[in-house]
């Protein structure tokens, strides 16, 4: 399996400068085209909604992205209902019939994937790195998947003869229609993985993405009807996460639900699938509080590197984002005034722009929250560099300086919740054993790190420590970016509800359930 990986092709080919120029002219072409009013896609058609929502760039607030049908519960019956109503034809399509869908619609993703990047870029900051990444991985998710249903020939596979006269076959079946919820921050990868999860295994899909980033999922309602995926299949729904999240996974005739997103808001969903009295899946990846230790045998080069991109990168608005370093005490003053020179150095500014590493925050919840956590930083703990909004030289948008902090305790919540913005604590601790304890000591096990030159104690970290992805010596990034199939990517404890995880050999197989079928011959 290959992954997409578009810049760094262009790097390794020697035409870095033509990726640069076809981004900046699809900046352009994908600006011109703003501002449009986008109904709800249910059953392969628009949809109006009664009220409707105003969507700004995080960046420029004089950049509009577009007006979206801000649906709700009759929305959500109609899609629900289109939804149930094409199931058991999908259902029951040959599986070479639905990746054929998939694997197209990943050839015209590909095919505009700039305009794709450039549209994140816009809508919710990413810079053109990042904001490649995104659909490569979107990318790599549909072809990873329609691969997987195909070697395992759908989940199906004869057991032989359990008694004399019968025969039994084993499946996996799809449940219905799967509710799916997405993110913001990855809008397009992660919207694409859930529903193309839920679809090429026979289910059918409403999906809400999150309310600040629509437009790129009409972009991939559109992608899928160009690819042939039959009207009723793929509904989309846009609007707030109460006013129609909430009603769509209450929805009684929703069978399963895949989510990612907060811990309170996946959490609260499983609760009441649950109470429901539904039995089906509830796929929810959540938040992480991802840990570094930075042993003394580090190269601090790379210790020094990989977290400023960990903890800064898309303003630290990542599931797997480095939230707070454990660095031992005989190298903790070296590194921290080494982390603040490199914090200092990153560039903060729109997305579309080249140097930018610091893109805006989302929206203004992020905004209020980095006061109140650098306000609290200032009080309890010291700032040793950032700890402010910007508001200078820059286009109206919502913009903050990333954020380094010492003299936190452990205990404290300023390093204990997840805080989605770029704001990362560094702590002193006396070696291997403290930085491990320290570490698990989370509800969260997502992504953690560990820089050391010294394999026998990176071999201990990977025992000792409770996470789902564990990175040693990333210098790229200590905690985030894996690749589709390369690196699965899931959560331990508090950060994922199933334990499987996405862009994975397992992963599949939650969007369905067993049946043995045994005839006598
Ligand atoms: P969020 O929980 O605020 O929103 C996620 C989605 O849920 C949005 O579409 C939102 O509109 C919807 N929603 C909100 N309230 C709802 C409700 N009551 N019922 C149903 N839907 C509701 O998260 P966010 O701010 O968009 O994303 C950030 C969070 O996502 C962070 O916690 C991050 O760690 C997590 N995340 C996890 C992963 C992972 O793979 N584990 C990946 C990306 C993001």
């Amino acid at each position: 399996f290959e992954n997409e990986l578009t810049l760094l092709t262009h790097q390794q080919n020697g035409n870095e400068d033509e990726f640069h120029e076809a981004y900046e002219a699809a900046v352009e072409s994908v600006k011109a085209d703003l501002g449009a009013y986008h109904g709800l896609r249910i059953d392969g058609s628009h949809v109006d909604a009664a009220d409707r929502f105003e969507v700004t760039s995080p960046g420029d607030f004089d950049l509009e992205i577009g007006e979206f049908a801000a649906g709700g519960e009759s929305e959500v019956d109609a899609a629900v209902s289109a939804a149930s109503a094409a199931f058991p034809e999908w259902e029951h399509r040959d599986i070479e019939a639905r990746t054929e869908v998939f694997r197209t619609a990943a050839d015209r993703m590909r095919d505009r994937k700039f305009e794709l990047a450039a549209t994140l870029s816009l809508e919710n900051g990413k810079n053109r790195t990042e904001a490649m990444a995104d659909v490569d991985e979107a990318i790599d998710f549909l072809r990873f998947y329609s691969r997987e249903l195909e070697r395992s020939d759908g989940y199906r596979f004869d057991t032989g003869q359990p008694t004399p006269h019968q025969h039994t076959t084993n499946l996996l079946r799809p449940y219905g229609v799967f509710a799916v919820v997405a993110p913001f921050n990855f809008p397009l990868a992660i919207l694409a993985g859930m529903t193309t999860g839920a679809m090429v295994t026979g289910n059918t899909v409403v999906a809400k993405p999150a309310s600040a980033t629509p437009l790129i999922a009409h972009k991939f309602a559109d992608v899928l009807a160009d690819a042939g995926l039959p009207d009723g299949v793929f509904n989309l729904v846009t609007g707030g996460g109460r006013e129609l999240g909430q009603p769509l996974t209450e929805h009684e005739d929703v069978a399963g639900v895949a989510f990612t997103g907060s811990r309170e808001v996946g959490l609260g969903i499983e609760r009441t699938f649950r109470e429901q009295g539904k039995r089906g899946p509830v796929i929810a990846e959540l938040g992480g509080k991802n840990p570094v230790i930075v042993s003394d045998e580090a190269d601090l080069d790379d210790a020094v590197n990989g977290v400023a991109m960990g903890a800064f990168s898309f303003s630290g608005q990542k599931c797997s984002a480095t939230s707070r370093v454990y660095v031992y005490e005989d190298v903790f003053d070296e590194f921290t005034e080494r982390l603040v020179e490199a914090t200092e150095q990153l560039g903060i500014g729109r997305g579309e722009h080249l140097d930018t590493v610091v893109n805006p925050v989302i929206d203004d919840g992020a905004l209020d929250r980095y006061r109140r956590i650098t306000e609290r930083a200032r009080t309890d703990g010291t700032v040793r560099t950032g700890g402010s909004v910007v508001d200078d030289d820059l286009p109206e948008g919502r913009y903050v300086e990333p954020t380094v902090v010492t003299d936190i305790p452990h205990e404290h919540d300023l390093a204990r919740e997840e805080h989605f913005l770029p704001f990362v604590t560094v702590h002193p601790v006396s070696g291997l054993q403290e930085g491990i304890a320290k570490s698990n000591d989370s509800e969260y096990g997502l992504c953690a790190g560990i820089f050391s030159e010294d394999d026998e104690e990176v071999e201990r970290w990977f025992d000792g420590v409770e996470s789902g992805m564990c990175y040693a010596n990333r210098t790229q990034s200590a905690t985030t970016g894996a690749l589709v199939q390369a690196q699965p990517f899931g959560g331990w404890k508090f950060s994922g509800t199933t334990g499987k995880f996405a862009g994975g050999y397992w992963y599949l197989q939650q969007f369905m359930r067993e049946q043995s079928r045994t005839r006598v011959e």
